[in-house]
């Protein structure tokens, strides 16, 4: 007997290629029915006989396109209604209905098997894809999705692929930016000495590359600069150009195989790496790294090919695959912006004619204990909204000025904008203008209310400004932790713990390490680190010594503090009488009572963060001098946060040749305990975990530990990245729920 199932799914299932597959399992099983979209989500009805239906909800889910996502599948059973074949039901337009934009998907299984294979028309193109993978974010200039609104308008369609875009069976139906070699974009190569275009030109490239040149080439969300990892004359070259000695540079391998020789590669990491997102994984190094590579980092950061071309390029070795501009600035997507930001660094450039709209850095991902953290949410989830259980007003949150990042509400949907790099840089500056503005177009918001940072002279506010916006003021640290509690739609009270790098106090001081109790309307202070003068202000992030100079003269007087001076750093007596004078009367030295800039110190004390060239450089390596039985290290004493006695104890440890590794575990488990001492204290059963410390693994996964053991229910960062990159959605939470202090 014939039945009738109504299936209502609720998820991410528009533009992902669901219709086509959809139709084409009905088909495969010879079931009839109808598929149509709908605002939020999709709805299928299927005739057949019963056991054709059990096996297509069987299948529908198992092999459900690889980008889909359910939030709910309601199934109906009734009897059939006498439907004879299976239509896709015409939505008013031919994309999602949805009313927002997928991000930047990389190749799908069966685009990857043309691609490889001779037979096939698109064998070898570099700009093949479907309605299951391909470029969104970055080549749509607005709503609704359609070819017409994409940088692929330029390229009509040729009939062969005009027939795949008008069958609903086909995995090319409405897939807007699909394209082949005869109606497609195309390569260009050029360097001093050559010329070509099409497929020679990416022969061309890859000559270049063989060769041990250094190639800038168009990725997905904009110019990257590529070497091979093997050879050290490119990486010097590199290195040494780009004026950067010790910031890991990230690998593109071209499979999992690749990347179990070089690292630790669990389940996990292994589902991350060939995810369609294919973001940058943090892995743990076999050996210790090439010091090209990652000088001193035992993670290598890596990532699997994220377009078509990404696959062509690679050969028989490793490319190293980094931004190719200054860390901070925005990515140069058009080819004249890459010539002339790149010009100097590149021997050769593969471009092509897709336009990208949008500037979109990679993603960084790494595990923690066993779930992924974002540092740097940006190609293959950006602009992804975030869903809240209640509308709000269009709102938007402009973030911090350093891992810049805007949030901007739509009902109950939170959109985020990529990574959009230190607003201190000029270029940075004009790319945040530029979202500020694409934003609110391309979701279609008449914004109503602004919040920012209560840093007087963030960039982002004056930027903001300047573009007619009011915006009211949070507190950095604050917007922290409701940054945590908006993204885990956390109710009652809970104990937030923001570890953090360096934000503005309402008292002026550079707080850093707050305690607060959240509840959903107000928050009030319970803790904060005790602060510590840091000399010249933020020089000292550049300088961790003068952190280290300033912590040892507190804890145990001048004369010890002048002789490291003076010992380890080479400061003249005068310059350390300078020192001694800045920290006695905090002339231009701000009290400070940053986690961040205390990791800074430790590190520098301990004499492995002495020479700073990237932001939390000198902490990193506090954490990366771990060792795998860290945690049996008896933990320094720290009593209500004040670090006196911990650092006198470090100090005597240290003059008494204890290794580095073992004072580097005991000073993370004091903090450790620190905070599970606060929770205690407290009393509250939910305790929030941010602040951009927590990228340090060791230190969120032994909270995370140490609190479970003790039945706290420890909440942590999964969807957004524990660091400022969270701010907007804290403000912007804080703002709607109208939160304040008590
Ligand atoms: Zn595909
Ligand atoms: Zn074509
Ligand atoms: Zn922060």
């Amino acid at each position: 007997m014939r039945k009738r199932l109504e299936i209502t799914i609720t998820g991410l299932v528009q533009g992902v290629g669901f219709r086509p597959f959809v139709a084409r399992l009905a088909s495969e099983l010879g079931l009839a029915g109808q598929v149509a979209n709908n605002p939020a989500g999709l709805e299928l009805v299927l005739e057949g006989p019963a056991p054709q239906l059990k096996q297509f909800v069987a299948r529908l889910k198992a092999e459900k396109p690889a980008f889909s996502h359910f939030e709910t599948c309601k199934i109906v059973e009734l009897s059939a209604k006498g439907l004879e074949d299976f239509t896709i039901a015409q939505s008013q337009q031919s994309g999602p209905v949805l009313g927002w934009v997928l991000p930047d998907l990389a190749p799908c299984k069966n685009c990857l098997k043309e691609l490889n294979d001779p037979q096939d028309r698109r064998f070898g193109y570099p700009f093949l894809n479907c309605t299951e993978c391909g470029p969104r974010y970055s080549v749509v200039h607005r709503l609704p999705y359609d070819r017409a609104q994409t940088t692929m308008a330029g390229f009509p369609l040729c009939p062969l692929c005009l027939a795949e875009y008008k069958d609903p069976q086909n995995r090319r139906y409405h897939a807007q930016p699909t394209a082949c070699p005869t109606c497609g974009p195309q390569l260009s190569f050029n360097s001093p000495v050559s010329e070509a275009q099409g497929p020679p030109a990416l022969e061309a490239a890859k000559r270049l590359l063989n060769a041990g040149g250094v190639l800038a080439w168009k990725g997905v969300g904009g110019y990257l600069l590529s070497c091979r990892a093997d050879l050290e004359a490119p990486l010097k070259k590199l290195r040494q150009k780009k004026n950067r000695q010790f910031k890991p540079f990230a690998l593109l391998l071209k499979d999992l195989e690749a990347t179990r020789q070089l690292a630790e590669v669990s389940e996990i990491e292994a589902q991350l790496l060939t995810s369609p997102q294919a973001p940058i994984v943090l892995l743990k190094a076999k050996s210790s790294p090439q010091p090209l590579i990652a000088p001193g980092c035992p993670y290598l950061g890596i990532m699997l090919p994220s377009s078509p071309l990404h696959y062509l390029l690679l050969d028989q070795y490793p490319l190293v695959a980094t931004s190719g501009n200054l860390s901070g600035e925005p990515l140069c997507i058009t080819e004249d912006e890459a010539f002339e930001r790149l010009g100097e660094l590149a021997d050769g450039f593969l471009t092509h004619n897709r336009p990208i709209l949008r500037g979109i850095d990679d993603s960084v991902v790494q595990l923690v204990g066993d779930q992924p953290q974002f540092l740097r949410r940006a190609r293959g989830y950006a602009p992804l909204p975030l869903s809240l259980s209640q509308p709000l007003p269009a709102t938007l949150g402009l973030g911090g000025d350093i891992k810049s990042c805007l949030a901007l509400s739509r009902g109950a949907q939170v959109f985020l904008s990529q990574h959009l790099g230190d607003l201190d840089l000029p270029l940075a500056q004009a790319g945040y203008l530029k979202h500020l503005a694409d934003f609110q177009q391309l979701f279609e918001v008449e914004v109503t209310q602004s919040f920012g940072d209560l840093h007087p002279r963030y960039r982002s506010l004056d930027l903001a400004r300047g573009q007619g916006f009011l915006p009211r003021f949070f507190q950095h640290h604050a917007a922290h932790a409701y940054a945590l509690r908006a993204e885990a739609q956390t109710m009652g009270e809970a104990l937030a713990i923001v570890a953090d790098g360096t934000g503005y106090g309402p008292d002026g001081q550079i707080w850093g390490c707050e305690l607060f109790l959240t509840k959903e309307k107000n928050y009030h202070p319970l803790a904060h680190l005790a602060s510590f003068p840091l000399l010249g202000g933020d020089i000292a992030t550049k300088e961790p010594g003068r952190i280290a100079f300033s912590l040892l003269n507190q804890a145990l007087g001048p004369e010890v503090a002048l002789q490291w001076a003076q010992e380890i750093l080479q400061k003249s007596p005068t310059e350390g009488q300078i020192w001694l004078q800045m920290a006695q009367t905090g002339l231009n030295s701000p009290k400070c009572r940053s986690l961040g800039r205390l990791f800074d110190g430790v590190s520098a004390l301990l004499g492995l963060g002495l020479e700073v060239e990237y932001e939390a450089q000198a902490a990193m390596a506090l954490e990366w001098a771990l060792e795998p039985d860290a945690a049996q290290i008896e933990p320094y004493p720290m009593t209500d946060w004040d670090w006196f006695l911990m650092i006198k104890q470090l100090w005597r440890d240290h003059q008494g040749g204890r290794p580095r590794a073992q004072i580097a575990a005991a000073f993370h488990n004091g903090l450790v305990k620190a905070m599970l001492e606060s929770a205690q204290k407290t009393g509250v059963n939910q305790v929030l975990l941010t602040g951009g410390c927590f990228q340090n693994r060791y230190l969120q996964n032994q909270v995370v530990l140490a609190l479970k053991s003790q039945g706290f229910n420890p909440i942590v960062h999964r969807l957004l990245p524990p660091n400022d990159a969270n701010l907007g959605l804290g403000q912007l939470w804080m703002g709607t729920q109208q939160i304040t202090e008590d």
